[in-house]
């Protein structure tokens, strides 16, 4: 028999926890659904719900960003971006485009877009132009761009590849002295295509507690409880608490597609740097599509430099789950969604972007 969310609440609530149990959740979806159902509040005071790198805008490299609009400015091509990256500010000087937004206004034809089958429309459409599609996103959204290709996509249509993926990212924060979590909630989208297993290195390497949860209520705090429990007993398995969408497997199609085009490679996170298997490339035999061999000159090895956070923003430790988004000073003061100052500000998927549609307490 299923619970309802009271009932897992109140089962929650007659654990016997520790002092403080500090649970992480690594996608966007899951932070969004904690805050705006205010589960934090409804949870006992010692559970902290920290959201961790979840977010794929916020930690897509600075030059990523550089190059796609330096491309759309000066190339005559069709630039096409999931919406939530056209705000994302570069750091650059006020005379010039600061975002795919501020270059589209002076003249750049980039177009948001919400499928990669809307990308394939568009380069239809324009056979005589080339269409760049700047993918930035995690497996979920990644598997999707990768059967694109395989379908069989338009000779005119371009990929500029800025896919990650999630789990390195937590491997890289348990593997460091201090991983600021004791239990994690493991996403459900990711898994619905990657499998569950991929995150068994969570529980067998690190004795971390760990459940893979959907998006409702319901199946949050059935992982939360899972977690707690694990914890409590000191017995740390891999809980699927989203079993109606997720397999110990994932869906062997979209994990053929990805990985005949595209293969794993070390790559850069945005203010936090080179996380080694954690980003997607495309193979070979796909370089025809491949932006990055087109226009290669755009590669602008001095950008890499100047790729850090905007001056102030926190972005990178509120990814990381080092701090919560209103304890970054600019949160709510300087940088709000209409002035975003960092990427974390921008993404529906960013944790500021969330706390601040939902809680906007400002910091203290
Ligand atoms: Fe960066 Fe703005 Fe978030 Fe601060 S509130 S971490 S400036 S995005």
């Amino acid at each position: 028999m299923s619970l309802t969310a009271r009932q897992w609440l109140q089962k929650i609530r007659q654990l016997s926890l520790p002092k403080k149990v500090r649970i992480m959740n690594v996608c966007g979806g899951h932070e969004r659904s904690i805050t705006q159902a205010g589960l934090r509040t409804a949870l006992p005071d010692n559970i902290e719900l920290i959201p961790g790198p979840g977010c794929p805008v916020c930690v897509c490299p600075e030059e990523d960003v550089y190059e796609a609009i330096q491309i759309a400015l000066n190339e005559d091509v069709i630039l096409v971006a999931f919406g939530d990256m056209l705000r994302v500010p570069v750091n650059v000087s006020k005379s010039e485009a600061r975002s795919l937004e501020e270059a589209r206004a002076i003249g750049a034809d980039i177009r948001p877009v919400a499928s990669p089958a809307e990308v394939v429309r568009i380069a239809n459409e324009h056979p005589d132009k080339e269409v760049i599609f700047f993918a930035a996103g995690f497996e979920t959204t990644t598997a999707p761009v990768a059967a694109m290709l395989a379908e069989g996509a338009p000779d005119n249509l371009l990929l500029l590849l800025s896919g990650r993926l999630t789990w390195p990212a937590v491997a890289m924060l348990l593997a460091s002295d201090e991983p600021g979590f004791d239990c994690l909630v493991a996403p459900g989208h990711v898994a619905t295509v990657m499998g569950s297993e991929e995150w068994r290195f969570v529980v067998e390497q690190h004795n971390i507690p760990a459940a893979v949860a959907g998006f409702n209520n319901e199946s949050l705090l059935a992982a939360i409880y899972s977690t707690l429990r694990q914890r409590l007993e000191d017995r740390p398995f891999l809980d699927n608490c989203y079993p109606e969408l997720v397999s110990k497997a994932g869906n062997p199609r979209a994990k053929q597609h990805l990985y005949n085009v595209m293969e794993v490679i070390d790559a850069k996170w945005r203010g936090i740097g080179v996380i080694p298997s954690s980003g997607f490339g495309l193979r070979e035999a796909w370089q025809p599509h491949d932006a990055r061999q087109k226009y290669a000159s755009y590669q602008d090895e001095a950008r890499k430099r100047a790729g850090k956070m905007p001056p102030g923003c926190d972005c990178a430790r509120v990814v990381l789950g080092k701090i919560y988004p209103t304890e970054c000073k600019l949160y709510g003061a300087a940088c709000t969604p209409r002035h975003p100052i960092g990427p974390c500000m921008v993404s529906d998927e960013g944790a500021c972007r969330i706390w601040w549609s939902h809680v906007r307490k400002p910091a203290a």
